[in-house]
Order: C-alpha cells, then sequence, then structure tokens
C-alpha cells in the first residue's frame, strides 16, 4: 500500500551550497557515516570570483577555482553526492514516515533528515527595467568572469566602493572605453585605488549619476543614466554593463521558516543551530560578522557535526564530538596538495 512516503530516498543530510561553508559541511557529515547529498548551483561560489586567495591557511596562493575544486574533490573521496539546482523552498514533511524537510527546486523535490544551509550570498540586483531581459545577454555580475567577453567593446561599469573601482581597473586592460557610473562628485573607495582609477586613459566618468534603464533588442544596446543633480538622461551606447554594488543573501524564501536577521541573513548560535531543530547553517548566508574562506569552512564543519548529534538522537544513537578518525576514502580519490 503506499502510503505517500518517501521511502529510502531520505538522505540523512542534505547540505545546501556547494563552495568553503558547503563542501567542508558535507566532508564532515560523509565521515561520519551520514548519506549526504550536495545541492547547489555551482561548485564554488564566490571563490570563482577572485583570481587568488593568500589567506586560507595550508594555501600561500591559490586560485578561488582550485581551492573549490579541492574541497569538492576532499568531499566526494568520503562518498558524498550532488545535484546540480537551486533551492527554492524548505518546509517540514511527515513523508519520510517521521520528520524530516522537503527541499524544492525547480525541477525536483528532495528529502533529508536533517539540513545545513550553507548558501552564500549572491550579487545585489540593480532593480532597474531591462535587467532581468539582459541577463547574461550584456548585464554581467562579475567583472573577472565575464570580462574578456566584452575585449575591446564599450562597457558601463556601475559599482560601489573597492568593488566597483577593481571592476573599473581590471577591465580597463580589456575594453575600449569604460564608463563608470557614480553617485557622488568622485567615486568613494580607497583613496591610492581612485587616483589610480581616475588615471586610466580609457574611463569616462560619469559623477552624480544613477542607472535607471537598461535598454536592447536581443542583447543589450543602452544604458540609460540620469544626473542626480538635474534629473537630465543621457543614453549611453554600450556591450555590456557590469553591476559591482555588492553581495546579499537571498534568504526571502525562508521568511516564517527560519529566523532572520536585518541583513536577510541566517540566525544561527556556536553551534550552527538555526531557529528551527533539524535545520542548520553556516558561511556568508549567516548573521556572522567575517565573510572569508575559512570562516566559512570551519562554520560549515561545526554545523555538520551538529546534524550528525541531531541525526544521531533521532535515530537514538550516541553523538560525537569531534571527527578524529583516520578512515580510508570510499573513492579512490589522489589529494593532492
Ligand atoms: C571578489 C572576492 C574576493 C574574495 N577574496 C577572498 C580572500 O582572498 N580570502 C577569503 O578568505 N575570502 C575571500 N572572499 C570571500 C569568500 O569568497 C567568501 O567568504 C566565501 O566564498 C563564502 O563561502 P560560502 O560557502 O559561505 O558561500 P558562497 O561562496 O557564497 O557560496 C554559496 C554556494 O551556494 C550556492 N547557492 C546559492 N544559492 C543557492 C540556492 N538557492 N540553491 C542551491 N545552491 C545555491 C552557490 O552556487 C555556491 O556554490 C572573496 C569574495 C569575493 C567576492
Amino acid at each position: 500500500m503506499d502510503d505517500g512516503s518517501v521511502g529510502s530516498n531520505v538522505y540523512d543530510v542534505i547540505v545546501v551550497g556547494g563552495a568553503a561553508a558547503g563542501l567542508s559541511a558535507a566532508l564532515y557529515t560523509a565521515r561520519q557515516g551520514l548519506k549526504t547529498l550536495v545541492l547547489t548551483k555551482d561548485i564554488g561560489g564566490q571563490m570563482l570570483l577572485t583570481d587568488e586567495i593568500q589567506n586560507y591557511p595550508g594555501f600561500p596562493s591559490i586560485s578561488g577555482f582550485d581551492l573549490a575544486n579541492k574541497l569538492k574533490e576532499h568531499a566526494e573521496a568520503y562518498g558524498v553526492e550532488f545535484v546540480y539546482d537551486e533551492l527554492v523552498g524548505i518546509e517540514e514533511s511527515s513523508e519520510c514516515g517521521g520528520l524530516c524537510f522537503k527541499l524544492k527546486t525547480p525541477y525536483a523535490e528532495y528529502h533529508a533528515l536533517s539540513v545545513v544551509l550553507a548558501f552564500g550570498k549572491t550579487p545585489r540586483d540593480l532593480g532597474v527595467p531591462g535587467e532581468q531581459e539582459f541577463k547574461g545577454r550584456g548585464v554581467s555580475y562579475c567583472s573577472v568572469c565575464d570580462g574578456p567577453l566584452f575585449k575591446s567593446k564599450n562597457v558601463v561599469v556601475v559599482g560601489v566602493g573597492d568593488q566597483g573601482l577593481d571592476a573599473v581597473n581590471y577591465l580597463a586592460n580589456l575594453c575600449s572605453t569604460i564608463y563608470y557610473v557614480f553617485g557622488h562628485d568622485r567615486p568613494i573607495g580607497s583613496q591610492d585605488l581612485v587616483e589610480e582609477v581616475l588615471r586610466l586613459p580609457n574611463i569616462r566618468p560619469v559623477p552624480n549619476s544613477k542607472v535607471v534603464e537598461l535598454v536592447g533588442n536581443k542583447k543589450l544596446e543602452r544604458v540609460v543614466v540620469e544626473n542626480t543633480k538635474t534629473k537630465e538622461r543621457t543614453e549611453i551606447p554600450a556591450d555590456g554593463i557590469f553591476i559591482e554594488i555588492g553581495y546579499v543573501a537571498k534568504t526571502d524564501f525562508l521568511k516564517g521558516f527560519l529566523q532572520l536577521n536585518e541583513k536577510k541573513e541566517i540566525v544561527v548560535d556556536k553551534e550552527g543551530r538555526t531557529s528551527r531543530q533539524g535545520v542548520f547553517a553556516a558561511g556568508d548566508v549567516t548573521d556572522t560578522p567575517y565573510k572569508q574562506a575559512v570562516i566559512s569552512a570551519g562554520q560549515g564543519s561545526t554545523a555538520a557535526l551538529s546534524a550528525y548529534n541531531y541525526v544521531q538522537r533521532i535515530k537514538g544513537k550516541p553523538a560525537s564530538s569531534a571527527d578524529w578518525r583516520s578512515l580510508k576514502p570510499k573513492q579512490n580519490v589522489e589529494l593532492k596538495l
């Protein structure tokens, strides 16, 4: 008889996010013998946006891409499964024969006894007409990733602080002309960087201005800017726009399910527990004040040990406070330094 139960397709833990926090969490839960799934949009997260990380202990200099792949290989070696999809909803469910969680993506549903949310931060949207329409067709949120696609083209950068200035500096070596739109008389940011950027031969500063609309046909063609003092509008012909205005935790779908702070970050305690039993969180998506790869990794392993103890408890088994065992990896992956 079908009792609506999802039977053996229940994971002990689903980790959402495949970057420093999520991959570290998955390594830990898998090493403890939990059936672990990583549900993620990509491998690496924000680390992919930087060419070099110099402060991840043990690696004096490593690219974000390489570090992410090492973390993935390490987790895979202990039997972690991966699904590339986007979490859009989560709820408690009784479909597992006891309390579990149902995680929804646009394409599927997954069930787990416990969850570690480690889905970090995502670039902030500008929120102007045309932005969604031209995403990936002229609109980019990562100059380092997409800059080479705009070689010898005219682009606009709308940026905040050093993030915007870094983008202009980087693109200056690739693009023909860079229109830098900022809201004050001078760009805000580190003094040295401001001077350096304003000296670039191919930068056209657009001060006291904001972007109000993106216009094009099949791809972006023009960026409409408004002078905030005179209200005059100008159209800048551009093949691309780089939006570098910070990162946000996209947690709206968790409202009412978990406690969030005023920045929409997930509130956690020192054991990585959220306001709901069985749901843990780690890394940049949480209210931790320091957003760093190594901190995300540490928080990931903390949340994983808490998730393990939670699952043990509901299975009537003993808890553990550390993972000091020497285990043979399940897969024959050569873990090189
Ligand atoms: C340009 C730049 C340079 C940096 N340089 C350094 C540095 O030198 N040193 C350092 O320590 N830190 C650095 N950082 C910060 C560091 O990258 C972050 O602190 C770290 O990556 C956070 O890791 P995380 O796992 O918490 O989240 P993220 O890196 O944000 O990863 C989130 C993961 O979740 C996935 N995801 C997001 N939403 C969903 C969803 N709804 N469903 C499924 N999956 C989802 C993403 O695909 C990604 O895999 C830098 C950041 C940037 C942007």
